[in-house]
C-alpha cells in the first residue's frame, strides 16, 4: 500500500474541500504517518475519514478535526504547547512539526508508554510526555501559549485557563457527554473571547475539572 499516496489524496479529498487553507497544517498532515499510530491490523484503515478505535476504549481522532483543530491553534513555530489527551500521538505529532515544544497529558498509563516509544522511533525529541489527570494541566511548565484538549468536556478546566498565557488561545470540544463543538477561547488583556466552530463527538474528557467518571 502506497501510504505517502494515500495521505495526499486525504488532504486533496479530506480537508482542503472542507476549507483547511493553512499551508503549514496541509503539509504536517501530508508528512505525519498516520498509519504507524494505530495497530497494523487497521493500518488500511488509516486515511479513511473516521475516527478509529486504539483500544483502551479511546478512539485516534479523524483526519479533518486533527486539522481544524490545529489550524484554529494559528502556530507559527515559536510556541509552547500543551495538550490533554495524547491518546495515540498522532495529534501530538502534528503539533510537533509545526510548533517548538509540545507537553502531551494521557491519563491512561497503558497509551501513554505505548506512545513514548512512537514519538522515539518517529525521531520527535521536542514531545514531553506525561500520565495524569490533565485537566489540573501540568503547572511546572506554565505558562503555555497554546492549549488543545483532545477530549469532550462540559466546560474549560479552569487550571488550562490559568496556565495559558497573555494573548494564549485554547481550543476544546465542549458541550454534553454524546456531543459537542469546537470552542476556541482567546486571552486578550485579560479577557477571555470565545468563538464556537464546528460540531463534533469525542470521547469524556474524564477528571477533577471534566467529567467524574466512565460511565
Ligand atoms: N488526539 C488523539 C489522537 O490523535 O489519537 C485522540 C485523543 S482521544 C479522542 C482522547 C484521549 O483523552 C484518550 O486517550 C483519553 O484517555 C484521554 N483523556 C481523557 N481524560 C483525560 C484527562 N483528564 N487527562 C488526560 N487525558 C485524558
Amino acid at each position: 500500500m502506497d501510504f505517502k499516496e494515500l495521505r495526499d489524496f486525504m488532504v486533496k479529498t479530506q480537508l482542503i474541500p472542507r476549507g483547511i487553507k493553512d499551508e503549514r497544517v496541509l503539509n504536517a498532515m501530508k508528512k505525519v504517518p498516520r498509519h504507524l499510530f494505530i495497530d497494523e491490523s487497521i493500518q488500511n484503515m488509516a486515511y479513511d475519514d473516521m475516527a478509529l478505535s486504539i483500544g483502551e476504549g479511546q478512539t485516534i481522532s479523524q483526519p479533518y478535526m486533527v486539522a481544524v483543530m490545529t489550524e484554529l491553534l494559528e502556530l507559527k513555530g515559536n510556541e509552547k504547547v500543551l495538550e490533554i489527551g495524547t491518546g495515540s500521538g498522532y495529534q501530538t505529532a502534528i503539533l510537533a512539526e509545526l510548533a517548538k515544544d509540545v507537553y502531551t497529558v494521557e491519563r491512561v498509563a497503558l497509551l501513554a508508554n505505548r506512545v513514548e516509544e512512537r514519538f522515539h522511533s518517529l525521531g520527535y525529541n521536542n514531545i514531553h510526555i506525561k500520565v495524569g489527570d490533565g485537566t489540573l494541566g501540568w503547572s511546572e511548565e506554565a505558562p503555555f501559549d497554546r492549549i488543545i484538549i483532545t477530549a469532550g468536556t462540559p466546560r474549560i478546566p479552569t487550571p488550562l485557563i490559568e496556565q495559558l498565557s497573555e494573548e494564549g488561545i485554547i481550543i476544546a470540544p465542549v458541550g454534553d457527554r454524546f456531543s459537542q463543538q469546537l470552542l476556541k477561547v482567546r486571552k486578550s488583556k485579560g479577557k477571555l473571547l470565545e468563538d464556537y466552530h464546528t460540531p463534533c463527538v469525542f470521547v469524556p474528557l474524564i477528571g477533577e475539572h471534566g467529567w467524574k467518571g466512565e460511565g
